[in-house]
């Protein structure tokens, strides 16, 4: 079972994937670090910061089962088009 340890906001020292959409995280973009007790291992994990805000939504068991990566990112675009579309409609309510 996966034990949560910390969160942590980080600016990346090196090129790396993402653990939840596997794009790449640039060197110098903020990432969050995630570590946990899995197995009896630490485990460190990296999450674009949008990804990161995704994963706290996912269901507790989504890590026991291989992701898929495709499903993942449907998901993502869908949150990114739901939030712009917010932002718009807060945008027009001023004029
Ligand atoms: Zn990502």
């Amino acid at each position: 079972m996966y034990e949560h340890l910390r969160d942590e906001c980080r600016k990346s020292s090196k090129f790396r994937l993402c653990d939840l959409c596997s794009l790449p995280i640039a060197k110098g973009e903020k990432y969050v670090c995630r570590t946990g007790a899995f197995e009896g291992r630490i485990k460190t994990t990296g999450f674009h910061t949008e990804c990161h805000r995704m994963a706290d939504t996912l269901p507790a068991d989504f890590w026991e089962n291989e992701i898929d990566y495709n499903e993942i990112r449907i998901m993502l675009a869908k949150r990114r088009i739901v939030e712009q579309q917010a932002e718009n409609k807060e945008g027009n309510n001023g004029n």
